[in-house]
């Protein structure tokens, strides 16, 4: 496992509220439970509890959400998952969130997000360049730090109506140079309709973001096709895809973003020797691995490395490409990408 911290990473599908650290909600928790808003002990057995199913996970968000979803909070768990993904040699880190409106707090979207970047701007362990115009650094005079890239994509939550989804849309093109660089589409799979929200990814797409969508966590062949067909970015997941779909996604050769605890934790794919993962590295097929929710799924981007390391047997040399060949499949710009293979050139000569 240390071999896996050590290596440069980058981390491509993380949910800013599914990677907050439990000792976080623990303490915000406690709080609300003092103020007689939630019962702490229920809240507790919630949390500690190991394996859900995709269905519970859903239930698991709306309580953390609860929990983090006022402006200082939301500036806090930002800055905190930030730099845990720092602490593990994360080099590059695409932060996805949905933008939340809840007018009994006067939140907006647009403040949403807001209180996201004065979380970024408080990061104090690294240096996080964030802006795609190489602008907007938080680095302090004559710093010498470890230097992080961070980048947003905002999430359509699939409970969300059209206009809600555009409304995403709109406030990621806004934010453009403060380093939002696309959109998500996740949430519940089995909940709300494709066609819904194909006006605001489609415009999405005319206006120059990148698209990743969740597909395939629910055997759903039409909606697994239709959103191949729509040609995304990337996409995340890709468990539960028929052989012709398969054969599809091959051939579009759409970079696929694997969460191998995730998966196996929500029972989406029921035993990780049979994991998808195998079929798609022999075939050379892009992917990159992640950590989905960090701290919903108890794990981090170096035990997803040393999981595949010690499930598919694959040696120090194999793991170190994978993790560098992620770079291929994000979403910035060639300067980025130059600067990063820079940094896994330098890394490997310590490695060695
Ligand atoms: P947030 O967007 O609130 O920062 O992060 C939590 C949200 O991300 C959840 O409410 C859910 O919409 C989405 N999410 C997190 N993990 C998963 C997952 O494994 N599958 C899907 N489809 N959505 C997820």
């Amino acid at each position: 496992l240390e071999w896996c911290v050590s290596v440069p990473k980058v981390e491509l599908h993380a949910h800013l509220n599914g990677s907050v650290r439990n000792s976080t909600l623990f303490e915000l928790a406690r709080v609300l439970g003092d103020k007689g808003v939630i019962v702490f002990s229920d809240v507790e057995n919630v949390i500690m509890k190991d394996d859900r199913t995709l269905h519970e996970v859903f239930k698991l968000f709306d309580l953390i959400h609860i929990l983090t979803t006022d402006h200082s909070t939301v500036t806090r768990i930002t800055k905190e998952v930030i730099e845990d993904f720092a602490a593990e040699n994360v080099v590059y880190l695409e932060l996805r969130t949905t933008p939340k409106r809840n007018d009994s707090i006067g939140m907006s979207k647009r403040s949403y997000m807001d209180a996201v970047m004065e979380g970024l701007r408080a990061v104090s362990s690294v240096d996080v360049d964030y802006s795609p115009t190489g602008l907007k650094t938080n680095t302090f005079n004559g710093s010498t730090r470890k230097k992080m890239y961070v980048r947003f994509l905002l999430s359509i939550d699939r409970r969300e109506s059209t206009e809600a989804a555009m409304e995403t849309v709109k406030l990621a093109l806004e934010m453009r140079d403060l380093g939002v660089v696309g959109i998500d589409l996740s949430g519940n799979p089995i909940v709300g309709n494709w066609s819904t929200f194909l006006p605001a990814l489609k415009f999405a797409k005319e206006q120059g973001l990148y698209i990743t969508l969740h597909c395939g966590e629910v055997p759903n062949q039409e909606e697994i096709k239709a959103m191949i067909d729509f040609l995304p970015h990337r996409i995340g997941h890709a468990c539960c895809f028929d052989e012709e779909n398969w054969r599809k996604l091959k051939s579009a050769k759409i970079p696929v973003e694997i969460c191998l605890t995730s998966n196996i934790r929500t029972e989406t794919i029921s035993s990780i020797d049979i994991h998808h993962f195998v079929d798609l590295y022999k075939a050379k097929h892009p992917l990159v691995l992640c950590t989905d929710d960090s701290g919903v799924f108890s794990t981090s981007l170096s035990r997803e490395y040393n999981l595949a390391s010690s499930s598919f047997g694959l040696g120090k040399t194999e793991m170190f490409q994978l993790a560098e060949i992620a770079i291929n499949f994000i979403f910035a710009d060639d300067g980025v990408k130059t600067d990063l293979r820079a940094t896994f050139e330098e890394a490997v000569k310590k490695l060695n």
